[in-house]
């Protein structure tokens, strides 16, 4: 196979075949494939010989989208560093434990998030950082920022090798224990999943996406950035979806190439400047990260009829694509996610991992080399989340006869807001420490637009009368705002099975 031997050569590839090409756009910004090329090598070199970034060295990103995010995973990429893209919507604390559990040593911040950082280093928790680089022109409090343009000198990379089975990035995502587990994306993984996404989707380099989605999850870092540089197209990235913005830029860049979770499409739909356009360059539509409704897809197909509607089904661990749905077949099984992707090889099991026949349920394992290949530093999760190579999906899946995966439930206790996953006992856990619940359990209600939101169900101490703000403020402080409880119920007792579980399905049904 000629794959690309590291994800470094990948963009290599793309600078000697379309050195002219442009493959990054925002703000007036346009770089070529050789422009961006030459400054991925340059930012590379002043991080080895200035700051002595080394193989295996971890560097961590708490950036908006923009084209130096974008930059420097390819310049970590090329160095066989690890970057860690940090979910920007989080709190201090959950940050910081991302940062010391992956001991990373450099922090890359962006104005918006200079606040946090400066804060996060007075509560003194993240030793292991040693350099700060600031984006932007803000003043920190602190002298010790380096300014991002040291890196843009001239300079050289001492050459060593990358194999495509090194890590390329750790992607912190929720955990059934509360905790956040570091996923440990290789080279091969983010190689196989762009090849994957350019064999099913038919995409050339004449493809054109906009990058609206954040840039530290996978389907805006793999799905659009890593397989427009595979196929040698243009990425026109966006800092932070706005609905308007995203109308007008799809338009007026001519974008031919969408890959976004549904909220973004009921978003856009619901616009009242969306009808004023025609959509006629999208030729592919890809969606993911949560399961879109039927009336969202018969929108657009109403809309872009011109465009394939592609289901793209996987997670972090699978570095974006476990299934791809192939355009022959997007009308006829328009409620599946598609078939496994080329390397990929998926099983339904039952409970007690035995293979369940076409069209039964059970939990969906996927295997390949996109599978990432583990968690940092977490042997337990290691232990429990994967099976003779095979990663626990916690969805709940049937197969067809002809191959098709249909996505009918969950089996981990996750709610799914607009694509951003919560786990309920992240959120339970923080209720659990507020002075007045006595008990609290933390599930996903439908909700138009996102798809899911947070409902809180409190038992209170002593019956007192709890105010709902004071609840949402109490967890506001310490997590993630889109883990705060949209709803909030106060009963006077959960409903348990026998064995004292709590059972959200009942709970789903209660009137709020
Ligand atoms: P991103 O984080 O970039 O949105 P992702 O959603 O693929 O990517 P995760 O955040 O790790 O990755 O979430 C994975 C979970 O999202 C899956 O286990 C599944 O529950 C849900 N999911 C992902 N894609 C789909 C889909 N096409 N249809 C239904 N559910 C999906």
């Amino acid at each position: 196979e000629n794959r690309p031997r590291n994800l470094f050569a990948m963009l290599e590839e793309a600078a000697r075949k379309y050195p002219e090409h442009e493959a990054l756009v925002m703000n007036g910004v346009r770089l070529t494939y050789k422009e961006t090329h030459d400054k991925v090598l340059e930012i590379a070199g002043n991080l080895q010989s200035s700051l002595c970034v080394k193989k295996g060295d971890r560097v961590a990103l708490l950036l908006g989208n923009s084209i130096e995010f974008s930059l420097l995973v390819f310049a970590c990429a090329k160095l066989g560093a690890i970057f860690v893209p940090l979910n920007t919507r989080l709190k201090e604390n959950e940050l910081s434990y991302m940062l010391q559990q992956s001991g990373s040593k450099i922090l890359f911040v962006d104005d918006e998030f200079l606040e946090t950082v400066e804060s996060m280093r007075d509560s003194s928790s993240i030793d292991s950082i040693q350099n700060f680089f600031l984006i932007g022109n803000k003043t920190p409090k602190r002298k010790d920022y380096l300014p991002f343009e040291i890196l843009e000198q001239p300079a050289s990379v001492t050459e060593f090798p990358v194999s495509e089975d090194d890590p390329l990035f750790i992607m912190y995502t929720s955990g059934t224990t509360g905790l956040p587990k570091g996923a440990v994306g290789s080279h091969i993984g983010a190689i196989h999943s762009s090849i994957n996404y350019e064999t099913v989707f038919k995409t050339t380099h004449k493809a054109k996406t906009l990058i609206a989605v954040p840039l530290f999850h996978v389907t805006g870092l793999i799905g659009q950035l890593f397989h427009m540089v595979r196929v040698g197209g243009t990425s026109v990235i966006i800092r932070r979806f706005k609905t308007e913005e995203f109308i007008r830029l799809t338009v007026e860049e001519r974008v031919t190439f969408l890959f976004n979770v549904p909220t973004i499409y009921v978003m856009m739909m619901a616009h009242q400047e969306f009808s004023l356009y025609s959509y006629t360059n999208v030729n592919c539509i890809a969606y993911g990260g949560a399961p879109m409704s039927t009336e969202t897809i018969y929108k657009l197909k109403k809309y872009f009829p011109n465009a394939y509607l592609q289901n793209a089904y996987g997670a972090t661990e699978t570095s974006s694509p476990a299934t791809l749905m192939p355009r022959s077949y997007s009308d006829a099984k328009f409620q599946s996610v598609g078939m496994p992707v080329p390397v990929g090889e998926l099983k339904v099991v039952n409970d007690n991992d035995e293979l369940c026949p076409p069209g039964e349920v059970g939990e969906l394992l996927i295997k390949g080399p996109m599978v990432v290949e583990g968690y940092w530093d977490n042997e337990a999760a290691n232990q429990t989340s994967f099976v003779d190579g095979f990663w626990r999906s916690g969805d709940l899946a049937k197969m067809d006869e002809d191959g098709f995966v249909y996505i009918v439930d969950r089996k981990k206790d996750l709610i799914n807001r607009g694509g951003e996953k919560i786990f309920s006992i992240e959120v339970e856990n923080v209720l659990y420490n507020h002075p007045k619940v006595h008990e609290a359990a933390v599930l996903g209600v439908p909700d138009a637009i996102f798809g899911e939101v947070v409902k809180a169900v409190i038992v209170p101490k002593n019956q007192e009368v709890i105010d709902p703000q004071e609840i949402k403020d109490f967890v506001a402080e310490r997590l993630a705002n889109y883990k705060v409880p949209k709803l909030i119920e106060f009963v006077s007792e959960l409903p348990r099975n026998p064995g004292g579980k709590v059972l959200k399905n009942a709970l789903k049904n209660l009137q709020s």
